[in-house]
């Protein structure tokens, strides 16, 4: 079942249009990515779908229902979830508080012992470090609390804005594995990647982003053997 649906959105900055044409669809209990190049427009998209951004054409639809013209806040209660580029930490705070600040929206605050439990779970480290400030840590634990921050939304579509940045591969591999055991636990993920190969290694399906417009599609697996795909993204 799709459980969320972007139909050819527009959108962009001031004057400026950076997306044409960007589509996809969410299957429920999948693990989609949305790769392309730098500046393809992949957070635009994110932005847009969250509500941070105004599609100027183009809809949203979230569990049946047209959620374009929603703000962000108003989806985060819905459980529509957005782990943003460059982690945005409370950097002072410490790893519980800023777990427990992502528990902020409605439907977040009544599971918080649940979903707290949920994130250490998933990553003991953080568990450990819990009174650290989140500052302190490394990049690739600072990675794993803003997805566990993610966790603590409650979130029935997670939404992640490009993980692997600046990791090194093999925190790059434990973490998309955290993302799959969270697929595999029913979790609706969306992927956002600049790391084309590594994306679509651990994806069930991918779309492509080019120039602000959305082009090839397809079971990641497949997209992975596709001349385009290898010639454009793979450097082969
Ligand atoms: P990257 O992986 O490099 O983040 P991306 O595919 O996510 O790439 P976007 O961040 O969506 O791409 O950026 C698409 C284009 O929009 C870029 O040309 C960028 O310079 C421009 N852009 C992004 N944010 C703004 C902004 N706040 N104001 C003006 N232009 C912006």
């Amino acid at each position: 079942m799709t459980i969320l649906e972007v139909r050819d959105i527009t959108s962009g900055y001031g004057e400026v249009q950076i997306l044409w044409g960007s589509s996809m669809k969410l299957e429920e209990g999948k693990l989609t990515c949305l790769v392309g190049g730098n500046g393809a427009g992949k957070t635009t998209t994110l932005r847009t779908v969250m509500g941070l951004l105004k599609p100027w054409s183009g809809s949203v639809w979230f569990q049946g229902q047209d959620v374009s013209r929603m703000p962000a806040y108003t989806k985060a209660d819905l459980g529509l979830v957005l782990v943003p580029e460059g982690r945005q930490l409370f950097t002072d705070m410490s790893v519980y508080e800023n777990l427990e600040m992502g528990a902020s929206n409605k439907r977040a605050r009544g599971n918080l012992k649940q979903n707290l439990d949920k994130a250490y779970q998933m990553f003991p480290r953080l568990l450990e470090r819990k009174t650290q400030k989140a500052g302190t840590l490394s990049g690739g634990e600072q990675q794993m609390l803003a997805v566990a921050r993610g966790i603590m939304a409650d979130p029935i579509v997670l939404m992640i804005d490009e993980l692997s940045l600046g990791l090194a591969p093999v925190l790059v591999i434990q973490l998309f594995e955290s993302l799959r055991a969270l697929r595999d636990m029913g979790l609706t993920i969306l992927l956002v990647e600049q790391n084309v190969q590594m994306a679509l290694a651990i994806s069930d399906y991918g779309y492509v982003l080019a120039e602000g417009k959305s082009g090839i599609e397809g079971p990641a697996r497949q997209l992975i053997k596709d001349k385009q795909v290898r010639e454009a993204y793979l450097g082969l």
